[in-house]
């Protein structure tokens, strides 16, 4: 689950971790109220300087012209009715963060994240943060430095102080950093994170060290015992495709492809992604249906693949186990009956029920594969067909 930044700035600031007191504002009214209120003695009562930040989970705010900084409270109005006026990554800006500007002389990257390889939390630091990070990483990465940490011990102190080092030179910048990745580490692991993250790290002009961004990602699987933390999803600010295969009971993520997929089993989904790229495709989503599906389940599947109009062909990749072919099948024509398809569908089907599920979709007049390849390959060449 993703939060916003204000969200996971006042989580992190309950382990110590200091930000620029902000507050949020929906109205560019409120956000000069705002401005109006942090601006302190400068400017002659006119507010500011502040950043209007956009709350909408994405990244890149920076780069989308999401975040910008207002010299005071009227340009911060401005900045806001510009802001909640941007679609960032397909997500509409439904509120803004404000908060006093700082000058910033260089900017660093702390992070945390679970790397599978050594199934281990891995803290990620570099003197080179700001919103390049990612080019950072692909260009320059011996400009990124790791230590993967024993969840038994934690990120102890020696190694905090280490990582300092290779973003500072003076001795107390190093201990600030450090004890601020101590913090973000002891956040990441006690509030079920899956990313926990401070980009960028700033150096102030003078001198001190301020987190000024907070990303967290928390795994779905720590909300069940965390209700505190699963109470501050905002439906509003995910994707509606999103919130539908929630309510459905479906796992999905939205993808960048043309390959619509509609698979039973997260393993089969994965290698039907894997299969899909591997025949020069790209799939549009990764979509499991569970294991004893329904056919609404299936009706609520093709709903949301078909909506996405990247989607130039859909594929059905079931192999019944638990679940059973005769439900898809049906689910298939049910869906097809009320939402008439606009793209080509391959179905691959086999496994429990498969004649009865044949049957059913050869009198809806359907056909079906039960190679795996083959469907695969159909559907990436369907997907790249000219229009
Ligand atoms: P992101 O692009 O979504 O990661 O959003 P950030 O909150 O990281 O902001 C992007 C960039 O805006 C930062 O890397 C900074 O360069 C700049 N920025 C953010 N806050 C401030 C601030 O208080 N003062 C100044 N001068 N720049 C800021
Ligand atoms: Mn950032």
């Amino acid at each position: 689950m993703n939060l916003h930044e204000y969200q996971a700035r006042r989580l992190l600031g309950e382990f110590g971790i200091r930000f620029p007191a902000g507050e949020v504002a929906t109205t560019p009214d409120e956000a000069r109220a705002i401005a109006q209120r942090l601006g302190g003695g400068g400017g002659g009562g006119r507010g500011g300087p502040v950043v209007v930040k956009a709350q909408v989970h994405s990244g890149g705010r920076g780069k989308a012209g999401g975040v910008k900084v207002a010299k005071d409270a009227a340009a911060a109005a401005e900045q806001a009715a510009r802001i909640l006026a941007l679609t960032i990554n397909g997500l509409p800006v439904r509120k803004v963060l404000v908060v006093p500007a700082v000058d910033i002389a260089s900017e660093s990257y702390v992070g945390v994240i679970v790397d599978r390889a050594s199934q281990r939390p891995v803290l990620m630091v570099s003197p080179a943060g700001g919103v390049d990070i990612e080019e950072v990483a692909a260009r320059t990465p011996e400009r990124i430095h790791r230590l993967s940490v024993d969840p038994r011990y934690g990120l102890l102190a020696h190694q905090a102080t280490t990582l300092g080092f290779q973003l500072y030179r003076e001795l107390a910048q190093v201990r600030a950093a450090a004890d601020i990745m101590q913090r973000l580490y002891a956040a990441f692991y006690g509030l079920g994170a899956s990313l926990a993250e401070i980009n960028p790290l700033a150096t102030t002009t003078g001198g001190e060290i301020i987190a000024l961004d907070a990303k967290l990602v928390i795994d779905d699987n720590e909300l069940e015992r965390r209700p505190e933390i699963a109470a501050l999803r905002d439906p509003a600010a995910e994707a509606p495709a999103e919130v539908r295969a929630r309510a459905a009971g479906l796992s999905f993520i939205k993808l960048e492809g043309s390959v619509g997929c509609c698979v039973n089993g997260a393993g089969l989904a994965m290698a039907t992604m894997d299969l899909v790229k591997f025949y020069g495709g790209a799939p549009a989503n990764f979509l499991d249906i569970g294991g004893s599906s329904s056919p609404q389940k299936v009706v609520a599947a093709l709903e949301i693949i078909t909506d996405d109009l990247a989607v130039r062909a859909i594929l059905f990749n079931i192999f019944g186990g638990i679940t059973r072919g005769d439900d898809v099948a049906n689910g298939i024509v049910q869906a097809t009956a009320q939402v008439p398809l606009k793209v080509p569908l391959v179905i691959r089907l086999t496994g429990t029920n498969e004649a009865e599920a044949v049957a059913i979709l050869t009198a809806a007049g359907f056909s079906a594969l039960t190679d795996m390849d083959e469907a695969v390959q159909r559907a990436v060449a369907l997907a790249q067909a000219p229009a």
